[in-house]
């Protein structure tokens, strides 16, 4: 059996009843002493995976809405003393709340009748969103597996049970039941012992570190707002712990106030865009990734000696835009097709360069196309695709044959976050993207008890310590390093904020 669901009332178990074999719903009666007896008979009977406590309840908080789902974080009793704390909170909340659902997450206190009135708001007093008659009594058994509880909010402290109302708060509650059935059955599928991989290098490299810095600083130094070009970083939880601080992220300079400070991202700007800021005395504080900046010299370095360029990289990105911006007439190449399409005024003058993001193999067979095309091009001394990139890829590779599924944590405009992606891929292992721990879904865990987490240079660390924890939720998990390199790179910070 893989779920083992508690249901008071009848019509709450045919609500949850899914068509699922493996979970076996025990209607316990309602009071604490029916649900210990259940829970108790259970304990002896069952080897469940997971087990679940699912229901109507009367909702606490002023405001609720009949039908919320409560998923409990933490169980007490009417004194306030814990019963149950809950880890798998936060991953079931965000897979019903994709389903679009109304969820919150919260305490559940159970007491031993029905509560009206004063009693309601002594109960909220205790933090609780939510009352029940069960769920205690079934969680003070001593479960050897994950452990969920969702509630339905049947009637609110403004009308509560027994009047007109309530009856459809009912019904909705009934219905998100209904609705979070399948989704605890996914859950129940996906708990278990599972084992991380963890790549080295992941997350922050040097650049990023240096922008976030750079950013920092130039709050402390010059006052807030701070204006920034673009994001900083691709990451959203970077730009929004940065907005809290005083940033204002902006997407071009006529944005920016006269007067104001501007600090350029780490993925390079063109000169236009500086001359703008010198035009406007914008006091500019300049966060390009010393890489990015040696690509924009390689740039400089063919134009003055005569070559056409050629970029190979993604249109659209920050870094590529301004690369672009750095010369006049240099052509972005993305596939073969382009290569075919690439007109050139002379072949023993033709150079390319790349993003640094690139995955280097998409690299060379671009590079191996142009150099058949046109045996004369040149490239960079050095190779453009930077060291960040290259290590986390190949951290990647290095751990993907050993992993049912890779989790890549980063955000969705992260360049070398969809690289890392794609490199799991090509190595034959299933690989997604998560902001954070709330985007993972249940399906993917289901049958993953070896799961490969990386992070692309832009997402904070703590990300994967929370996808770690949520995880958690759903088992034991044991953790192991797979570090195939150890990165000590650092890069001084702007003058204007040393
Ligand atoms: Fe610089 Fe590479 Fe980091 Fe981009 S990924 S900021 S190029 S070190």
């Amino acid at each position: 059996m893989s779920l083992l669901l508690f249901a008071a009332l009848r019509f709450e178990a045919r609500a949850l009843s899914g068509r699922h074999p493996s979970t076996f719903i025990v209607r316990t009666g309602v009071g604490p002493a029916k649900a210990t007896r259940a829970a108790q008979r259970s304990a002896l009977t069952h080897r469940p995976a997971a087990v679940a406590v699912a229901g109507v309840a009367g909702g606490l908080r002023p405001g609720m809405v009949p039908g919320t789902l409560i998923v409990a974080d933490r169980v007490i009793d009417s004194t306030g003393k814990t019963v149950a704390e809950l880890p798998s909170a936060q991953l079931l909340a965000a897979n019903l709340a994709s389903r679009g659902l109304k969820v919150e997450i919260g305490t559940i206190v159970s007491c031993d009748r029905v509560v009206h009135g004063r009693a309601r708001g002594d109960l909220a007093a205790l933090g609780a969103a939510a009352v029940d008659m069960e769920t205690a009594a079934i969680l003070a058994e001593p479960w050897d597996c994950p452990v969920a509880v969702i509630r339905a909010v049947a009637d609110t402290p403004e009308k509560e049970l027994w009047s007109v109302a309530t009856l459809a708060g009912g019904r909705k509650a009934l219905a998100a039941l209904r609705s979070a059935a399948p989704v605890l059955e996914e859950w129940a599928a996906a708990a278990g012992p599972r084992t991380v991989l963890l790549a080295g290098p992941r997350s922050f490299c040097a650049g990023v570190e240096r922008a976030i810095e750079t950013v920092k600083r130039s709050l402390e130094r010059f006052g807030a707002p701070v204006y920034v070009r673009r994001q900083i970083v691709h990451n959203r939880h970077v730009v929004q712990e940065l907005e809290t601080k005083g940033a204002v992220f902006v997407h071009e300079l006529d944005e920016v106030p006269d007067g104001a400070t501007v600090v350029f991202s780490a993925h390079g700007v063109s000169p236009s865009i500086r001359s703008t800021a010198a035009a406007r005395g914008l006091q500019v504080v300049d966060a390009t990734c010393p890489l990015v900046a040696k690509v924009h010299h390689e740039v400089n370095r063919f134009a003055g000696k005569g070559y056409q360029i050629v970029l190979i990289g993604h249109a659209g990105h920050d870094e590529t835009e301004g690369t672009l911006g750095e010369q006049e007439g240099i052509t972005l190449i993305e596939n073969e097709n382009d290569v075919e399409a690439l007109v050139v005024e002379d072949p023993e003058k033709l150079a390319y360069i790349t993003q640094t993001t690139l995955a280097p193999a998409d690299v060379s067979h671009l590079v191996g196309a142009l150099s058949r095309r046109f045996p004369a091009i040149v490239g960079p001394h050095a190779a453009d695709i930077c060291y960040a990139t290259q290590n986390r890829q190949e951290a990647v590779l290095a751990m993907a044959d050993d992993c049912d599924l890779v989790a890549v944590v980063g955000s969705p405009n992260s360049s070398n976050t969809a690289r890392l992606v794609e490199v799991a891929t090509k190595a034959g292992c299933r690989a997604v993207m998560v902001d954070d721990e709330k985007d993972l879904q249940l399906g993917w865990l289901k049958g993953t008890r070896t799961l490969g987490v990386t992070a692309g240079a832009s997402a904070p660390p703590v990300l994967v310590d929370r996808l770690i924890d949520a995880l958690r939720g759903l088992g034991p998990v044991q953790v192991e390093e797979r570090a195939v390199r150890v990165e000590n790179v650092n890069f001084p910070l702007p003058m204007e904020v040393r």
